[in-house]
C-alpha cells in the first residue's frame, strides 16, 4: 500500500510540474492522452459533499460508493464541500490516490455572498449600479474562494416575468437588457476581466444557469412546463445568457425544464447549436441536480442508460448527482451507442477550466487557512455589503412628511414580527451563513439616538421554524398581540411597520399563488392604521407584491427586500435620510395577482385610438392595465427634472451612432442619485416590437440644485432584434427614444434609420 502511495503522489507530483508555460489546450491534450475511459467519464460526474473529514471514513451506502468513487479517480468535481480543512482532505485524496491526480474542482451555490451576506440578487438589481454588483460579487468570490471553494452556480440569469415564481428573488428581474449588464457585473465580479485572472487565488469559476427557459415555468409554479416561441427566446430570454458568455464565463448550467416538449438537459439546439456553436462557449456544461435522471420522468429517456445517451449527445459535460453519467457511459462507450469524441469533447473543456483556475499548479491554492480567518466575516466585507444593501433599498412611496424621520423626541411605535428578525432578512439561498446573523430593523433603528422606540410585534409572523428545506407556515389563526401594538401605535408619534415574507418564502421550489402580505400582517396593517395612519411600511420580500391597499393609504413604503447581514443598518440609514435611497424596481409591481405576468416591454395589442366601443381590446373589467408600481420605477428624498431629450441628428445612416442628451436637475432639498432610463420603440419592424425596450441606463450623482447633461449612445447592437430563425436585424425605419425616470415617466422624440 505504502509502495502504491509513492508511485501515486509522484504521479501526482508529476502533473503538478506538466509544464506551466504551455497553453493550457496543450496541457489538457497532454492528460487527455493519458486518461483511460473511467478517469475521462469521472472527470464527467459531480458529487455532493458526504464527508466530514472530522469523521472516519465512509464505510457503507450512497457515502462510502462516493467515496470509493473519489479514490479512483472517477469523480471530477465535488459541490458543497466548504472550509479549507474539508476541501483540502477530499482534494488530497483526488490528487495524491487517484493514478492522474487530477483535482477536483469544488463547486457551491454562492447566490448572494458566501458568510457576509449582500442583498437578494433582485435587489442588487433594485440599484441599477453595476460597480456596486461587481464588489457584490468580488466579495462574495473572496470570501468563498478563501474557503477551499472555486466555482460558484451563480449568476442565476433566468429573465422572469412572474412574481408568483419563487425564484425571482435569485436574478435581476423581467428585463433582458438590464439583465444583461447584471450578468456581465457579476460574471467579472466573480472571474476577474480576464481569463488569467480566473488564476488569482481571490476569483473564482462563475456558471450562467439555468439555461434556458426556466424563468418561464408555467403560471410561475417551480419546474413546470415551459413552451415558448422564438420571438421570447431570443429576444428576452437568451440575451443575459450571450452577455455572460461575452463576459467569459467558464461555465453554464442547465435546467430542469422543458423547453418546447424537450428537456434543457437532453437539448441540442441550446447547448450545442446555440451555446458551443453559434457562441463558440469553450467551458463546460454543468446540470441541474439529477436533471439527467429528470429527463426520465418527463418521459423522454426509458432508463438511465437513454438518458445519459441524449444528455451527452446534446452536451451536457458534467453529471451533477444523477451518478448517471459514471453508472452508463463507460458502456455506452464500449458499445458504440456513444462516440468517444463527445466524451473527450466534455473532458477537455472540463479540464479546460481547471487548468484556467490554477488547479493543476497548486490544488490547494484555495486552502490557505490564514486567508480563511482574515478574509470571511471581515470588516471591509461587511462595509461592501452595507454598501450594496442601502443601493437596493427602493423608496415606494413618501408624502414628503414622513420620511426621512426626523431625530426631534419622537415617539416610534415599531411593528411587525419581522422588525427583530434575524433570520428572515438574510433570505434564501446562503448555505454557508449561520441563522440569526442579520442586524434587524430594530437593531439598526435603536442606534439611532434622539426619538424614543417602542416595539411590539403585532403578531407572530410563521408557526414553527423556517428552514431552507421546509416550506413556510404562516401564522392565520394568533391575533393576541394585536391589542398591545394598537396601542403601543396610539401612543406613537409615528409607527414603522416591518411587514412582507419569510426569507424563506422565496427562493426554489417556493411558488406562491398569492402576492400579498401573508399570514395576519394585512389585517394588522389595516388594523394599526385606524388608530394611528401616520405609518411607514417597510416590507421585506424576495418578488413583487400586490399590495393595493397599503399604496392607497399608507404615506411611505419602503422596499427593502432581504438584503443580507447589514439589513437593519442599511434601512435605519434610509429611513433616517443618512442615505438617500435611489434603487429602482428591476420587476412591475402588479395590482392584483390575476394581472401576472405583467411587464412592461408588451407589444401593442391594438387598443383603440379613437374606437366607438370600450370593451374589445385587451384589458380586465376590474382592474386598470397598469401594473401598481412599473418597471424601473423609485422614489428619492429629492426631486430630479428632466429635459426633453436631444438628438444629435435626425436621420442616420446604417451602423452611425446615435447620440441622445438630455439635462437632470436635481430640484429638491438633498443630494441624491437618479437612474436614467432610456428606452425605444422601433416603431414598424418585419416582426412587431415592443412599445419601449430598455436600452441604456446612468445612474447620475447629484448634488441638490446641481444640473448634469448625459449622453446615451444607441449602436446597432441596441437598434436591433432577433427574428424568429435567430438572425440579428436592425432595419431601417422611425424609432421612437424615450428618456425618464422610469418606464413609464418618460419624454419622447423620434429619428429615422436610413
Ligand atoms: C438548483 C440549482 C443549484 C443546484 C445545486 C438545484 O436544485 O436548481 O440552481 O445550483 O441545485 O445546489
Amino acid at each position: 500500500v505504502l509502495m502504491l502511495f509513492a508511485i501515486n503522489s509522484a504521479q501526482a507530483q508529476k502533473n503538478k510540474k506538466m509544464d506551466t508555460n504551455k497553453p493550457v489546450n496543450e496541457r489538457v491534450e497532454e492528460l487527455l492522452a493519458k486518461m483511460t475511459l473511467e478517469e475521462k467519464v469521472g472527470q464527467m460526474n459531480q458529487y455532493n459533499g458526504f464527508w466530514e473529514v472530522t469523521g472516519p471514513a465512509p464505510k457503507e451506502g450512497n457515502a462510502a460508493i462516493k467515496y470509493e468513487h473519489l479514490r479512483k479517480g472517477w469523480v471530477g468535481s465535488m459541490l458543497t464541500v466548504r472550509g479549507v480543512d474539508q476541501v483540502r482532505a477530499v482534494q488530497k485524496i483526488a490528487v495524491e490516490e487517484t493514478r492522474l491526480g487530477i483535482p477536483l474542482i469544488i463547486g457551491f451555490d454562492v447566490i448572494h455572498g458566501y458568510k457576509t451576506l449582500s442583498p437578494i440578487p433582485l435587489a442588487e438589481a433594485a440599484s441599477w449600479d453595476m460597480a456596486a454588483i461587481r464588489k457584490s460579487a468580488e466579495t462574495a468570490a473572496a470570501e468563498a474562494s478563501a474557503s477551499g471553494i472555486n466555482w460558484t452556480f451563480g449568476p442565476m440569469v433566468d429573465i422572469s416575468r412572474d412574481a408568483r415564481w419563487g425564484r425571482v428573488m435569485e436574478g435581476a428581474g423581467e428585463d433582458p437588457f438590464l439583465g444583461s449588464k447584471v450578468a456581465e457585473a457579476r460574471v467579472k465580479g466573480f472571474q476577474g476581466d480576464t481569463r488569467a485572472d480566473l488564476a488569482k487565488p481571490n476569483t473564482i469559476a462563475a456558471c450562467a444557469k439555468h439555461f434556458a427557459g426556466y424563468g418561464f415555468a408555467e403560471a410561475g409554479r417551480d419546474y413546470n412546463t415551459v413552451d415558448m416561441g422564438n420571438a421570447t427566446l431570443y429576444n428576452t430570454v437568451l440575451p443575459p445568457f450571450k452577455a455572460a458568455n461575452e463576459a467569459g464565463v467558464r461555465t453554464y448550467m442547465n435546467s430542469f425544464n422543458i423547453l418546447n416538449g424537450v428537456p434543457a438537459t437532453g437539448n441540442s439546439f441550446l447547448q450545442r447549436d446555440i451555446l458551443k456553436g453559434k457562441w463558440g462557449f469553450d467551458g463546460f456544461v454543468i446540470t441541474d441536480w439529477a436533471s439527467i435522471r429528470e429527463m426520465i420522468n418527463w418521459g423522454y429517456a426509458k432508463d438511465g442508460a437513454e438518458a445519459s445517451l441524449k444528455a451527452v449527445t446534446a452536451g451536457a459535460d458534467m453529471d451533477m448527482e444523477s451518478h448517471l453519467y459514471v453508472a452508463e457511459l463507460v458502456k455506452l462507450v464500449n458499445e458504440g451507442k456513444v462516440d468517444i469524441t463527445l466524451v473527450d469533447d466534455a473532458v477537455r473543456r472540463i479540464l479546460r477550466v481547471k487548468f484556467e483556475l490554477g488547479l493543476f499548479d497548486d490544488p490547494y491554492r484555495y486552502c490557505d487557512p490564514k486567508r480563511e480567518k482574515a478574509t470571511i466575516g471581515s470588516k471591509a466585507n461587511h462595509e461592501a455589503v452595507l454598501d450594496m444593501a442601502r443601493k437596493s433599498i427602493v423608496l415606494l412611496k413618501n408624502d414628503n412628511q414622513t420620511l426621512p424621520i426626523k431625530k426631534n423626541g419622537q415617539k416610534i411605535a415599531v411593528i411587525g414580527a419581522l422588525a427583530a428578525d434575524k433570520n428572515s432578512p438574510l433570505g434564501s439561498w446562503r448555505i454557508a451563513s449561520d441563522n440569526n446573523t442579520a442586524v434587524s430593523v430594530l437593531e439598526g433603528l435603536q442606534q439611532y439616538k434622539g426619538n424614543t422606540l417602542t416595539f411590539e410585534k403585532g403578531t407572530e409572523l410563521i408557526e414553527g421554524e423556517a428552514t431552507f428545506l421546509q416550506e413556510v407556515v404562516y401564522n392565520t389563526t394568533d391575533r393576541s398581540g394585536f391589542e398591545a401594538a394598537k396601542k403601543a401605535a396610539n401612543q406613537a408619534d409615528i409607527v414603522i411597520m416591518v411587514l412582507g415574507e419569510h426569507g424563506f418564502s422565496s427562493g426554489e421550489g417556493r411558488s406562491r399563488t398569492n402576492l400579498d402580505l401573508p399570514g395576519l400582517q394585512e389585517e394588522l396593517l389595516e388594523e394599526i392604521y385606524k388608530v394611528n395612519p401616520r405609518i411607514v411600511l417597510v416590507l421585506n420580500n424576495g418578488r413583487p407584491l400586490a399590495l393595493p391597499w397599503a399604496d392607497a393609504h399608507i404615506p411611505a413604503i419602503v422596499e427593502a427586500w432581504h438584503l443580507g447581514t447589514e439589513t437593519g443598518n442599511a434601512v435605519a440609514q434610509v429611513l433616517y435620510g443618512d442615505y438617500n435611497p435611489s434603487g429602482k424596481l428591476p420587476m412591475s409591481f402588479p395590482r392584483n395577482v390575476g394581472q401576472v405576468p405583467i411587464y412592461y416591454n408588451i407589444h401593442s395589442t391594438g387598443r383603440p385610438t379613437n374606437a366607438d366601443d370600450n370593451v374589445f381590446w385587451s384589458h380586465y373589467s376590474d382592474v386598470e392595465k397598469t401594473p401598481l408600481y412599473p418597471f424601473g420605477y423609485g422614489l428619492s428624498y429629492s426631486t430630479f427634472q428632466y429635459s426633453k431629450p436631444v438628438l444629435d441628428k435626425t436621420t442616420y445612416a446604417k451602423g452611425e451612432p446615435v447620440k441622445v442628451s438630455v439635462t437632470i436637475k436635481n430640484t429638491g432639498n438633498y443630494d441624491g442619485k437618479e437612474v436614467a432610463q432610456l428606452y425605444i420603440r422601433d416603431v414598424f419592424a418585419s416582426l412587431s416590437r415592443p412599445v419601449k425596450e430598455l436600452k441604456g441606463f446612468e445612474l447620475v450623482d447629484l448634488k441638490k440644485g446641481e444640473s448634469k447633461t448625459i449622453t446615451f449612445t444607441l449602436t446597432d447592437k441596441e437598434l436591433g432584434f432577433y427574428n424568429n430563425n435567430g438572425n440579428y436585424l436592425v432595419e431601417p425605419g422611425i424609432f421612437k427614444v424615450f428618456v425618464g425616470t422610469s418606464s413609464d415617466d418618460v419624454q419622447e422624440v423620434e429619428f429615422e434609420l436610413k
